[in-house]
């Protein structure tokens, strides 16, 4: 079922992300840029706020270089982050998403993936849906770093790792916004599963 625009509006573009090479090429040059500078900018901001406390989850050689631990115990907390970092991920996109259309989103699986995404009978307003779409880059990676100054110091790698994870993670929603912010702000947006109908003011 198609639902149509708000009087006044057309379809201006359809982005099916994916077969939008160029989009999943750029999320992924951005994915790998901040799984390196965010983790740098975090171990930055732990030793400015809590001085050595990531030392202590870390193992050095007699060269002071850091040895991350990869034996069954470190690697079982590892995978433990990054389900934490999908479940909380998708789970601020979905309640954004609901409290942003007033609408229950859908929850699905894609392989290991779960994604939320809005019933296709809600029009969102482009700002309105660039909040569901940066929600979790911004609340996660707050609560990350507040967490910095709760966790306990054998905790710190892991939180730096959880912050890292949702960054790289959220590289498809920046590049999504930054792709919305070319059109004007009066859009409308409708979700589909795998991308989105753009529709503007006036003439296709
Ligand atoms: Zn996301």
């Amino acid at each position: 079922m198609v639902e149509s625009p708000p009087e006044g509006y057309v379809e201006k573009a359809v982005v099916d992300l994916t077969s939008e090479q160029g989009m999943k090429l750029a999320a992924v040059l951005l994915g790998l840029a901040l799984i390196v500078a965010v983790p740098v900018a975090m171990a930055w901001y732990v030793d400015v706020v809590r001085p050595g406390a990531l030392d202590l989850g870390l193992t050095k050689d007699q060269e002071g270089s850091i040895i991350i631990g990869f034996d069954l115990g470190a690697m079982l907390s590892y995978l433990a982050v990054l389900v934490l970092v999908l479940v909380f991920h998708e789970l601020v996109h979905g309640v954004v998403f609901w409290r942003v259309s007033g609408e229950a989103p859908t929850v699905g699986l894609k392989g290991v993936f779960v994604y939320v995404s809005a019933p296709p009978s809600v029009f969102f307003q482009r700002d309105r849906y660039l909040w569901v779409g940066a929600a979790p880059m911004v609340l996660l990676t707050l609560v990350g770093v507040l967490l910095v100054l709760l966790l306990p110091a054998s905790l710190m790698l892991l939180d730096v790792l959880f912050v890292a994870l949702n960054a790289a993670g959220s590289a498809g929603d920046l590049v999504m916004i930054l792709m919305l912010l070319r059109y004007p702000s009066s859009s409308l947006i409708r979700d589909l599963d795998s991308g989105m109908v753009i529709y503007g003011l006036g003439a296709p």
